[in-house]
């Protein structure tokens, strides 16, 4: 394996910094910066139609579709300069799971209607996966849907939570049960749903980080054209495992990770006790050391998989292994931003319903612009060995794949 990045590599990375560094305005830096769940619509409109003015709303799809071929080591190249510039690296329910599925599995009317307007920032989606008894277990999902009597419309009913964005968003790709007579895996089907249907409602669940861009979603006889079923029915569950797999390296959060240490280490060389900076005290920076190391080591297992380095383990026990430990560095990389901030910490910055980015003044010494969202962060970052697979049940994996236990 080569350490370095390539002479094209390195030039493209110049002319993507390049692009952040006019593009990026403040009021989506400072979105990014605070980590809001979500940020505004609007602000979330305008950004992505910056970047598909420039042909990069979604580099990852084929080209055919209005993506760019690259490599997988430029896609990564491109969302690392995105994040470190705090673009906003958001909307991923629509361009990085129902797309993809779209694009393999959906018929051409499916791929013409709901693809173009996601790229140019005028939908929204979100992802109906969990149940309150189907998290983890997601196999044992109830949502039902059924052929109504003149067998064009789907009638739903179930309940969905934890959906992330519910309330920014116009379409939700669901699983839902379509048949119960096979066994479970078998029975699930993949259907878009606009959100905006008579018997659908969203309700908001406030996180522990003051957002509220979680909620449940209630479907009581929501009819949805037969058209709006992806693929074959009964084949949903097939169709999320591909839309899992399709992201293998992102559940490293990698970019976040790096992103918020540089954060992290700017904190503490502003932070002072008895006059000293926290960086250049024995404590902190051993800490922060071991840290950075960990999330060192983690790019370089991401790098690895990148370049289709031959992997001694299970790629899937790899992938489950990059999970586990991006969040819990996600954790402690916000911990550690948190400990630097010391008692300001304490302020509530409020990411609510009505929260607007708060724009620090550069003269307020006591709560300097590095302050707000740092708290929310570390708070929603609680949930990072939740989300996208809990951590023991990765652990599982990862013992069943790679030890055969
Ligand atoms: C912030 C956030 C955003 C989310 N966004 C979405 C979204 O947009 N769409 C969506 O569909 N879902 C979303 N989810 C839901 C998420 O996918 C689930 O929370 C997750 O899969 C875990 O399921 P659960 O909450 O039912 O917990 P459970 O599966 O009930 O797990 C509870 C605990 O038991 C442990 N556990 C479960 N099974 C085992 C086992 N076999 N062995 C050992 N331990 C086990 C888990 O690790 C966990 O600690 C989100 C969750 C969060 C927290």
């Amino acid at each position: 394996m080569h350490f370095e990045f390539s002479p094209e590599d390195e030039a493209f990375r110049q002319e993507v910094r390049q692009f952040f560094k006019e593009n990026v305005n403040p009021e989506v830096a400072r979105y990014s910066f605070e980590g809001c769940h979500p940020p505004p619509r609007e602000v979330l409109r305008q950004w992505q139609k910056v970047l598909h003015a420039r042909g990069w709303g979604a580099p990852h799809w084929p080209e055919a579709f209005g993506g760019t071929d690259w490599s997988p080591l430029r896609k990564h190249i491109f969302l690392e300069e995105l994040v470190n510039a705090d673009g906003l690296d958001y909307g991923w329910q629509g361009t990085h799971m129902m797309a993809p599925v779209v694009i393999a599995f959906g018929n051409t009317w499916q791929q013409e209607t709901f693809l173009p307007p996601l790229l140019a920032g005028d939908t929204f989606w979100c992802q109906g996966f969990s149940e309150p008894n189907a998290g983890s277990d997601l196999a044992s999902l109830r949502t039902r849907a059924e052929l109504d009597e003149a067998g064009t419309h789907y009638i739903v009913n179930g309940q969905k939570i934890w959906t992330s964005d519910a309330k920014i968003a116009d379409w939700g790709f669901f699983l839902v049960r379509t048949d119960t007579t096979v066994k479970p895996q078998r029975g699930i089907s993949f259907l878009l749903i606009d959100m905006k249907s008579p018997g659908i409602t969203v309700r908001p669940i406030i996180s522990i980080d003051g957002g509220d861009g979680l909620a449940e979603v209630f479907l009581e006889n929501v009819r949805v054209p037969k058209e709006h079923l992806v693929g074959e029915p009964g084949m949903g569950w097939t169709y999320a495992k591909y839309l899992l797999e399709k992201e293998r390296t992102s559940s490293a959060f990698i970019y976040f990770n790096k992103r918020e240490l540089e954060k992290a280490k700017a904190i503490a060389r502003l932070e002072k006790i008895d006059g000293v900076a926290l960086i250049d005290t024995p404590a902190f920076s051993r800490r922060l050391a071991a840290i950075e190391v960990d999330i060192l080591g983690l790019e370089w297992s991401v790098l690895r998989i990148l370049s289709k380095e031959t992997l001694r383990d299970n790629i899937d026990a790899v992938v489950s292994t990059l999970k586990v430990r991006g969040s819990e560095l996600q954790q402690q990389v916000t911990e550690l931003q948190i400990d630097a901030l010391g008692p300001r910490a304490l302020r509530f910055y409020d990411h609510g319903p009505n929260r607007k980015a708060h724009e620090p003044s550069a003269a307020d010494e006591l709560w300097p612009a590095y302050v707000p969202g740092r708290s929310n962060m570390y708070f929603f970052q609680r949930a990072s060995t939740i989300y996208g697979g809990a951590r023991e049940v990765q652990k599982n994996i990862i013992a069943k794949l790679a030890f055969g236990l």
